[in-house]
């Protein structure tokens, strides 16, 4: 056997993992899919399909079902999807005021989820890896974590370096460098990999997957909480910047005279729409959290003027970081999450007046604001497809060694 029989085999191994990952992608993110939908999705030939849907299946990815009848003369083909529990993941939120876990499996499917909301007080990294610990331990016992765990997706409030999820700075959680990747893989006694990333980053990849941005290359998704962060997607990649820390919308400087802002500079977009400027502007303690934001809510529904004039204002100010990231980037989609998908009804008209008056008029065509579908989960969302992506990245390195997959011990 000569080096290029030997070139040649290991091309076509490489092949053969490059297109079950392509299989598996298409199945997890638009299945159940018909043979002829994969051949169109994929560009793969249909033996190429059958031979490795065979594949998929026999490792307990995937399943074959019979088709809806069809109405459509001759035999229907059928239909191929995930196996949900064929692999699972957990996915873990640290937002300021709640922490949130999900059990989700291939295809998307969530099997359980729960949230501990919180004050503001307590935000310490010990009191919130406890918060994570009993969350993951009541998904245990509600669904039970099943052994095939493929990771641990996070999704934090603040900057991240990403290779060891090193929470580097959280301003509105009072952190600063946190080996939080590092802490929970101990704290969950865990050895699958445990893959951190900022909120929003993980938001635009929710909506990108999952939500109100299918198929959009140039998107900014800007998700209100108590801070304000921001994932942008330019010609259908994240815009990370030179060390990861891009898009932090939250900290634009918005106002020459504005308030001091946690991470040390004043006048930051944060600090005009924030949680607290909404709480404070209606007259509410700033850090009353989501209960004192429903009842401002509850309160502008029934007309109460100093709540809808609060709504106005920061609806306003919305707009004007809006318009700023709209002139650089040209978007044509503007997603607002988070507690501004909550408050879109009352901002909406204050946002498109900025846009109506300041967007360079080439781009005012163009650009959409809508709100974000997925709520405050869009980031729990994004954990979970952050977690399941080394799987979907190379499924064949996963089934060869799933007989030996490490347990996600429970906690
Ligand atoms: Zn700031």
């Amino acid at each position: 056997v000569g080096t290029r029989a030997v070139d040649l085999g290991q091309r076509s191994e490489t092949v053969r993992r490059a297109n079950l990952s392509a299989l598996l992608r298409a199945l997890h993110l638009a299945g159940p899919l018909s043979r002829s939908e994969l051949v169109a999705r994929t560009g793969l030939t249909r033996s190429s399909i059958r031979s490795l849907v065979g594949e998929l299946v026999a490792a307990g990815l995937a399943a074959e079902e019979a088709p809806a009848p069809s109405g459509i003369p001759g035999r229907p083909s059928p239909l191929v999807r995930s196996v949900p529990d064929g692999a699972t993941v957990l996915a873990l939120d640290v937002a300021v005021d709640r922490v949130a876990a999900a059990l989700v499996g291939l295809g998307g499917t969530v099997f359980a989820s729960r949230e501990i909301d919180r004050a503001r007080e307590a935000v310490t990294v010990e009191s919130t890896v406890d918060e994570l610990v009993t969350l993951v331990a009541s998904l245990d016992d509600e669904v039970g974590i099943p052994d095939r765990v493929v990771g641990v997706g996070v999704a934090v409030a603040g900057l991240v370096r990403r290779a060891d999820g090193m929470v580097r700075m959280a301003p509105n959680l009072g952190w600063t460098d946190v080996p939080l990747g590092a802490i929970l893989g101990s704290a969950l006694a865990t050895d699958v990999p445990i893959h951190v990333a900022n909120e929003a980053d993980l938001g635009a990849l929710a909506e990108l997957r999952r939500g109100t941005a299918t198929g959009v290359d140039d998107l900014a998704f800007i998700f209100g909480e108590v801070g304000v962060g921001g994932g942008i997607i330019v010609g259908g990649q994240p815009l990370t910047g030179a060390a990861g820390y891009g898009g932090e919308v939250g900290h634009m400087p918005v106002r020459a005279d504005g308030r001091a802002c946690r991470c040390g500079s004043t006048g930051c977009w944060e600090t005009e729409v924030g949680e607290e400027a909404l709480l404070a502007l209606a007259g509410y303690p700033p850090d009353g959290g989501r209960a004192a934001v429903e009842a401002l809510i509850a309160a502008a529904g029934e007309g109460d003027a100093r709540a809808l004039a609060a709504l106005e204002e920061v609806g306003r100010w919305i707009g004007v970081g809006i318009v700023g990231l709209v002139n650089l980037l040209d978007p044509d989609l503007v997603i607002v999450g988070g507690l501004f998908a909550r408050i879109h009804p009352y901002i909406r008209r204050p946002v498109e007046e900025q846009i109506e008056r300041r967007v360079l008029p080439a781009s005012r065509a163009l650009v959409r604001v809508v709100p974000s579908l997925l709520g405050v989960d869009a980031p729990l969302i994004g954990a979970a497809e952050l977690a399941m992506e080394p799987l979907l990245s190379d499924p064949a390195y996963w089934i060869g060694r799933s007989r030996g997959t490490p347990e996600l011990a429970s906690a």
